[in-house]
């Protein structure tokens, strides 16, 4: 089992999508084991995306992600990496294979619907940004028996 972390971002929230996007979660039977709504401060945006702080875009990019609150979401699954990001897909919705939430859903490069960790490194440190390994639920689904 592997967790993973999502982030529903502003424009999920503004275009009422929220739903949408976790019904394609649990049409996968990802297990959700925590989920919280959020605003992100200076310091978490800053750490999140450090790796683009020297982009011109980055100022763009902050002020998107402050400008609602977002949805911080922990899903355990088999595999729940790799899985979330094949349900996400391409940074750019354009580029996107139909049927995956960006391509469904996505507007703009910036304005993308979701954050997922893309490895199993940086899942371990962006869940820890995120919330406890404490305050994570550990649970029984049905759907878990496939496994
Ligand atoms: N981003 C952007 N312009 C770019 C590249 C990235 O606004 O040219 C934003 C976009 O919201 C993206 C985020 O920065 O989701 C993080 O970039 P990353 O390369 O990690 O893409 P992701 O893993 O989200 O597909
Ligand atoms: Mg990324």
């Amino acid at each position: 089992m592997e967790t993973t972390l999502i982030l529903l971002k502003p424009d999920t929230i503004e275009r009422s999508l929220i739903g949408q996007v976790i019904t394609r979660l649990e049409n996968k039977w990802l297990k959700i084991s925590w989920l919280k709504m959020m605003k992100l401060d200076d310091t978490i945006i800053n750490k999140h995306y450090d790796f683009l702080m020297n982009k011109p875009f980055f100022p763009i990019l902050k002020s998107y992600m402050q400008r609602t609150p977002v949805v911080a979401i922990a899903v355990t699954w088999k595999e729940a990496i790799k899985t979330v990001r094949n349900l996400t897909w391409a940074t750019n919705p354009f580029e996107a294979l139909p049927g995956s939430i960006r391509w469904d859903f996505g507007l703009t490069i910036d304005g993308n619907i979701i954050h997922a960790s893309d490895s199993l490194e940086n899942a371990q440190k962006e869940l820890k940004r995120f919330f406890e390994w404490k305050d994570i639920f550990e649970y029984s689904k049905i759907t878990d028996d496939v496994l």
